[in-house]
This record gives C-alpha cells, structure tokens and sequence, in this order.
C-alpha cells in the first residue's frame, strides 16, 4: 500500500508518499507560491531534486502538479494514480471533537470547519487540501490527523483555565495541546526502544524545534502538555513567549501604544530566545554566539530553565517517570542541551553517557546502564505517524 501524506498550508504545500510494506519515503517535495505563481520542488528517493515552475492558481493546481510529478515519465515513481491507496492528512485543531485520526466524509469536514474559529490561519488551508485530493485523486480515501488529538486525555484540572466557567463552555477556551502527532510518535518509538508496553511507562517527551512542547505521558496517554489554547504558551520558544503573567499584554498595550492585536504578534513574532537576545530564533546563532555575547547566552540559558522547571512539574505529575524522550531539531541535535539537563536533574535519577550522547539523527537510548531515569533521542517522523494512521483505518473498510 502506498499512501500520501499532505501538509497543506495557505500557500503552500507539503507532501511525502511513502510505501507502507518497507516504510520507504519513494518521494517528497514542497509546492510554495500557490495563489501567487507557483513553484514544485519534488525529490524522488535517491535522485536530484526537480524545480518546476508553473501556475498554481490555487491548491487543486497545486495538487493536480503533485500528481503530474509523482507519475512523471522521468522523475515519477509510480506508473499511474491508481497507485495511491490513500491520502493522510495533516490537520491542525480537532477542537474537543476529535481525539484519534478518522476517515474523511461529509460530517468531519463540518467538524474540521467548526474548528477553524480555533485555528483561523491552519484549518482553512487544511481544508483546502483535503477538497483539493478529493477531486484530483477520488479513488483514494482520506483520513485526518490531528495535532490536537492526542492531547484529549488529558484530565479536566489539567485543560481547564481558571476563569468564568463559561468561557469554556461558551468559547471552547482550553488547553488543546499541539504537536500531538509528534508526541504520539515518539512516545510509540520510547516503547518499543526500552521493550516495554507503553501503558507501563511513565514518558516526558520533549518536542524542542522551532516551536517547542513538552508532554506528560502516562500509560500511554498524555496527561499534561505545555501549549495551550494556542501554540503561544508553556517553554520559551525561537520567536514565542511561552508562559508570561497575562496582565503583561495590558501593560505593554498601554506603554507601546499597541493594539492587543499587536502584542499577541509581538509575543507570537519577536519573543522567545530571538526577543531576549536580539540576535536569531535559531539556536546554533545563539551558540556560536553565547561566548561573546552576553544577551545570547541568557536566552539559552532561560530557554534551558523554562525547560527544566516543565520537566519537573511533569514528574510530579505523574509521581514518578521512567525516561525522558528528545525530539524534533534542537531535541535531536542539541548535544549540550541534553547533557546539560541530565546534570541539572540528577538528582531525580538522570545520568547520560557523553560518548552516546554524541548521537544525532537516530534512535538512540544515551543512558548511563544505572540511570534510574532513562534518555532516549527519538527524531521524531511525524509523516510516517499520519500514514500509520491512514494505513490503520483505511486497511479495513
Ligand atoms: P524544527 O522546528 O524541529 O525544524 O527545529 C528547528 C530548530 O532546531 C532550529 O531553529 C535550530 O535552533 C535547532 N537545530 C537544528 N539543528 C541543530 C543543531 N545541529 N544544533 C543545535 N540546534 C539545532
């Protein structure tokens, strides 16, 4: 069975097909400009990438180009579209509606519009995507996969904010959680790697990229997670706050002059470790940095005290954990970072091996054999999680 998955954004679009019988990536790419002009960049597995320039008037273009590539004479990798079993995609908010993946028809698309209240810039676009595949490839089933999902176990004094129990029920004001696919991932890969069932495991795994999130599993299930109604809250962040006393956005409205508008882009845009430092977003800037530049290193070093106040909220939590699991970019390849708070939380049973620790871009446990608390690197693969889930429930209708 082969699927594709699609990441459909509002002007671009991205796109993995995968074969499920060796979970090979047969070919991928990226189609930007759509609406503008349009330009697809698609790499089939092992070659060059090809640049094609063309018209993209809106995502149906976009995806009708996608299949021209993937069956191409020269760079296609499949002889026709009957070849797609399926198409899984990515969707941003499921709202309180959604807590696994599900097959697309008539009623989820209502339900994934519902949502776009909750996320006005990504469930639009998603949207779109899923129209767009219905009809250029109508034969293939469509399944959703939520980055909200996965959180939805959360129990309710972990979700609930303290205000007018109203809002909640009146504008759905939570903590949804994002990153689920990632989370949900890599907690999957930490079982399989200490060889235990998951519902025996106490996990805290650490989605740390651009965007970062941080989430308490128990069981299996994700009991507390860092973001909240939005993406905007918990860790600091390349470019967001994280958590701040909210009174803040008055107080800065009022001094600067701004609309509220323009504080939340203020705290989404020019916060977290770019804010603080003046210098990037990108945390290998703010190392090559940190020595001679002292703003440099209080980002990294706030961003690194953010982190280690949430991982030990997290054990409490749980009352207990048994490995803690790094992942996405500055997870997977930040060196000092990890060895950095395996030190700071000795305490609680960390211990890594530095020559292990070197590891980059693979599954690994980096573990001293007596950590009480095991690390594991896990580069997360969030693709390959929505077309596990597609392959799942498209196997059996
Ligand atoms: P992501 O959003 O998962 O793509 O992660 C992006 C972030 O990962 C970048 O902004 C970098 O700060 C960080 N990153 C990527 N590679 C490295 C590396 N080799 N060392 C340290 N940080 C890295």
């Amino acid at each position: 069975m082969k699927i594709l998955v699609i990441n459909a954004g509002s002007s671009s679009l991205k796109y993995q097909f995968i074969d499920m019988d060796n979970m090979d990536v047969i070919a991928k790419g990226l189609c930007e400009r759509i609406g503008i002009d349009g330009r697809l960049k698609h790499t089939p597995a092992g070659k060059d990438t090809v640049i094609i320039e063309k018209a993209m008037p809106d995502h149906t273009a976009a995806i009708g180009m996608v299949i021209d590539a993937l069956t191409d004479k020269d760079h296609g990798v499949i002889s026709g579209m009957d070849e797609i079993s399926a198409v899984g995609h990515r969707v941003v908010h499921g709202g309180e509606l959604f807590s696994e993946s599900v097959v697309i028809d008539e009623g989820v698309k209502k339900s994934i519009e519902e949502c776009i209240e909750l996320a006005p810039l990504h469930n639009p676009a998603n949207l779109t995507g899923i129209l767009a595949c219905e009809n250029v490839i109508p034969h293939a089933k469509q399944v959703a996969v939520f980055d909200t999902a996965f959180h939805q176990t959360m129990p309710s004094e972990a979700y609930l904010y303290a205000l007018p129990y109203e809002y909640y029920t009146k504008h759905k004001i939570r903590r949804y959680g994002f990153h689920g696919t990632s989370h949900k991932y890599v907690t999957g890969r930490a079982a399989e790697l200490l060889g235990k069932p998951v519902e025996e495991l106490k996990l805290i795994t650490l989605h740390l990229g651009n965007g970062s999130s941080l989430a308490a599993v128990n069981g299996g299930k994700s009991v507390d997670t860092s973001m909240g109604f939005t993406p905007l809250a918990g860790l600091v962040m390349g470019t967001r706050s994280g958590d701040i006393d909210p009174a803040i956005v008055s107080y800065v409205a009022e001094k600067e002059n701004l609309s509220v508008k323009e504080v939340s882009d203020v705290l989404n845009k020019k916060s977290g470790v770019l804010g603080v430092s003046g210098v990037s977003s990108d945390f290998r800037d703010l190392a090559e940095q940190a020595e001679t530049n002292d703003r440099a290193k209080l980002s990294l070093d706030m961003f690194s005290y953010s982190l280690k106040k949430f991982i030990g909220q997290y054990i409490a939590v749980m009352n207990g954990v048994d490995a803690l699991v790094f992942t996405a970019g500055i997870g997977e390849n930040n060196v000092e970072l990890r060895s950095q708070i395996a030190k700071e939380l000795s305490f609680f049973g960390l211990s890594i091996d530095e020559e292990k620790n070197k590891v980059r871009g693979k599954d690994m446990d980096i573990s001293t054999p007596d950590a009480k608390v095991k690390t594991l690197v896990i580069p997360t693969n969030e693709e390959l999680m929505i077309a596990l889930d597609t392959k799942r429930l498209v196997e059996n209708l």
